[in-house]
């Protein structure tokens, strides 16, 4: 009977034994993995904020780089920082050379070729709208260069233009008076369809006659 309890008690404690060594083994067995898996999730977690940081930090310095050099939106909206740019294009030919609206550097408003704003128009574009510029101020010049040589054409403004003046009888009857004396020969006294040339001072009969 003692000895039986001894054997049982013995055999009980080896139970205890085992559960508790099985326990330890699985408990070690699940928390190791867990473990580690918890301090990859901490070291990644660690990379993430700090290459999070990293790419602000980036973000900032390539926004100031971006923006160091820009003017400011008010130096844009009154847009005087662009009057002494020279913009070029791909052939290295300046571009907007030209371009000066409030006439700082020109002393008139100018604008280089086919740039000049609608309303501005040369007198041969007036003339060939019935107008004239009717004795108003020249408003702005075109700038253009043509063999290295610098080129102007003065633009008027239209609001300002008169019509075209219809010339007078006495006008008309003065031009074909001049267009009669150069088209008579001082040598014969003839009218000729044609205008005495000024290097022969003749019409071409008197000369071909002086000729022969
Ligand atoms: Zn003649």
């Amino acid at each position: 009977m003692c000895e039986e309890q001894e054997r049982l008690q013995r055999l009980y404690k080896l139970q205890i034994a085992r559960d508790y060594r099985d326990r330890v083994t699985k408990t070690t067995k699940f928390s190791k993995p867990l473990l580690i898996g918890s301090g990859l999730l901490v070291a990644i977690m660690g990379m993430g904020l700090l290459g999070l940081f990293i790419l602000l930090q980036g973000a900032a310095t390539g926004y100031a780089m971006l923006t160091r050099d820009l003017p400011s939106l008010s130096e844009i909206s009154n847009h005087a920082s662009f009057k002494t740019a020279q913009i070029f294009d791909r052939n290295g030919t300046l571009l907007w050379e030209f371009y000066d609206p409030d006439g700082r550097r020109y002393g008139l408003p100018t604008y280089p070729y086919r740039l000049a704003p609608d309303g501005l128009l040369t007198i041969r574009q007036l003339r060939a709208k019935g107008l004239r510029p009717g004795g108003q101020d020249i408003a702005a010049q075109i700038l253009w260069r043509h063999r290295k040589h610098r080129r102007v054409a003065y633009l008027y403004r239209i609001q300002d233009a008169k019509p075209k003046r219809q010339a007078t009888a006495a006008q008309l009857a003065a031009i074909g008076k001049a267009l009669a004396a150069r088209r008579t020969c001082p040598s014969c006294g003839i009218e000729k369809p044609y205008c005495i040339p000024r290097s022969r001072g003749e019409c071409n009969d008197c000369h071909d006659q002086q000729q022969a």
